[in-house]
């Protein structure tokens, strides 16, 4: 990854210029970089995890003020109009969400450009606004901590509700990183116990300290045996191509494995092992923006932020090699002024 210069688009009527503080690295930056989901649009800037501050506002903008601290997550722009849309399920909208960067502009049909960089322009109805709490732009301990939630709290916050996760409810989570580790934490605040299955034990205190309840080793042989029909819910976070068979026998009736990771590779199931107990196998994509709004002010609330290392932008390279070896804790954020 190198440096240069981008333009952004001059505000129209419902934009906002924003002053980019904080930006996160999600594997998905990784896998578009890498060219794991093909596409023809470098030289590309990745970034969808974002806050900052609000310094230029077009003239119908009405929800927003210069000098507020607002968030950019994985979507900036969507048709409006299809049910999906008017549900505030913009994520899902028929005629394709406008991603925060690779995305195609629906007014100019330029390529969006993403958060690793100075300032960014939004329209303000994509726009998230940062809890009180949150919103000390200089603090390393929130504002920084808070941004990885635009991707990787949504994601995980999304299907937690959407499968009705409550006080009691058994969820495992597979894969501790980026979305992993913030998903262990929602769903401890939301009253469910947690089982992680990670590949190694490395990470096994940092899972106890999130709230989970069990730590369990895929690595190891008759892993699953303890969790025969035990999960309400399983969300596979991992990045690269997992064996779903375990998973599957570790659901309970009317159990529910829910795919958020997103490697290149087709997925392998027995039906018979969806029939007997009447199981389902789903995916879930990152969340729409009312419910970004819910899920960041519910973080504000239990006081959910990521475990994150700073890095500033001459140590990019470095992160996503970290990433990719799983070797972060857990997530990493730039620091944009360095930009
Ligand atoms: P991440 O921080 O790299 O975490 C992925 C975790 O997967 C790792 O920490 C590791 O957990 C596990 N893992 C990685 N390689 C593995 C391997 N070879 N075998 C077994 N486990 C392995 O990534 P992330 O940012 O959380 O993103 C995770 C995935 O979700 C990516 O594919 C990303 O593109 C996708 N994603 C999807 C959505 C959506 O809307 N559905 C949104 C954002 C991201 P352990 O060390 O604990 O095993
Ligand atoms: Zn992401």
């Amino acid at each position: 990854m190198t440096k240069g210069t981008l333009t952004r688009r001059e505000l129209r009527k419902d934009d906002c210029l924003l002053e980019i503080r904080w930006a996160g690295i999600c594997h998905s930056d990784i896998h578009t970089v890498n060219g794991d989901w093909p596409h023809d649009n470098f030289p590309m800037t990745p970034g969808h995890e974002i806050i900052g501050e609000i310094v230029e506002k077009g003239p119908d903008v009405s929800k927003f003020q210069v000098g507020d601290v607002v968030g950019i997550g994985c979507l900036v722009d969507s048709c409006g109009e299809c049910g999906p849309c008017q549900a505030g399920e913009e994520q899902y909208c028929e005629d394709g969400f406008t991603g925060t960067y690779n995305g195609k502009d629906r007014y100019d049909g330029s390529i969006t450009q993403g958060g690793y960089s100075t300032h960014v322009v939004c329209r303000e109805d994509f726009l998230i606004r940062i809890p009180e709490k949150f919103s000390n732009l200089e603090d390393k301990e929130t504002a920084a901590a808070a941004t990885p939630l635009l991707c990787a709290g949504i994601t995980t916050y999304s299907p937690l509700r959407h499968w009705g996760v409550k006080e009691g409810s058994k969820v495992g989570i597979v894969g501790m990183g980026g979305l992993g580790h913030v998903a262990v934490k929602l769903a401890v605040a939301m009253g469910a116990e947690v089982t992680v299955f990670s590949h190694g034990l490395s990470k096994k205190d940092d899972g106890l300290r999130f709230g989970a309840k069990n730590y369990v080793a895929t690595s190891e042989d008759g892993f699953d045996e303890p969790f025969q029909k035990h999960f309400d819910l399983i969300i596979n976070t991992v990045s690269a191509p997992l064996d779903l068979k375990p998973f599957m026998e570790m659901l309970n009736l009317d159990g529910a494995l829910v795919l958020l990771g997103l490697p290149p590779a087709d997925v392998e199931v027995n039906p018979r092992q969806l029939v007997s107990g009447r199981r389902s196998l789903s995916g879930s994509a990152i969340g729409g923006i009312q419910q970004t709004q819910e899920m960041i002010d519910f973080c504000a609330e239990h006081d959910i932020t990521a475990d994150i290392e700073l890095v500033n932008s001459d140590q990019i390279n470095d992160a996503y090699e970290r990433v990719v070896n799983s070797d972060v804790r857990y997530r990493f954020v730039i620091d944009a002024t360095t930009f």
